[in-house]
């Protein structure tokens, strides 16, 4: 099974996700920068306004 960088990131993120989820934060992987945030609002797609535009 041969995964691209993009898919690997993507497995840990979720894997991180499942693991350090709780009640009030939530990790996201911003789809512009590719870092992973942690974020209190799940509406939140970006890690910061920047990264929004
Ligand atoms: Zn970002």
């Amino acid at each position: 099974m041969v995964w691209d960088f993009y898919s690997l990131l993507l497995a840990i993120y979720m894997m991180f996700s499942f693991m350090l989820v709780d009640e009030t934060a939530t990790l996201k992987l911003c789809p512009n920068c590719y870092k992973a945030f942690f974020t209190e609002n799940e509406d939140d797609v970006y890690c910061s306004e920047n990264c929004e535009m």
